[in-house]
């Protein structure tokens, strides 16, 4: 996808810190992160949001969920807790348009959401 922020991190075409890329996922660090640990997960393939998801996007949603599992083990917040979220349009607050969930952890974050 032309001018697509995060394809072109997927591809490396723009510089990121990435901290686990395969085949179908890519993970990296947040530019701006809310947490202690602020990583973002992808999938290569670009979907923009939740929104525009199938039920054949199955197996690379259960790719997402099973990666930030194991990223949160290395990184030492899966038993204080961690948050696992999507942003889908204007009220929830999208900024990029290639469908990401947020890993956070470190910290302890409020609930309900502000
Ligand atoms: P959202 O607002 O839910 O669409 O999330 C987009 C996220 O991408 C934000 O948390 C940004 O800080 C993050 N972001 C934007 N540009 C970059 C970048 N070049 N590298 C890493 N993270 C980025
Ligand atoms: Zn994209």
């Amino acid at each position: 996808m032309e001018n697509c922020l995060f394809c072109k991190i997927a591809t490396g075409a723009i510089p990121s810190n990435i901290v686990y890329q395969d085949e179908n996922v890519v993970a990296f660090v947040d530019i701006n992160p809310q947490a202690p640990k602020h990583i973002l997960l992808i999938p290569r393939q670009h979907i923009a949001s939740i929104a525009d998801l199938t039920l054949d996007n199955g197996p690379i949603l259960a790719q997402l969920f099973t990666t930030a599992q194991k990223l949160a083990h290395e990184m030492s917040i899966d038993e204080s807790g961690y948050r696992f979220v999507s942003n889908v349009g204007p009220d929830a607050g999208q900024s990029v348009f290639h469908f990401h969930f947020h890993l956070l952890g470190g910290r302890k974050f409020g609930w309900p959401p502000g």
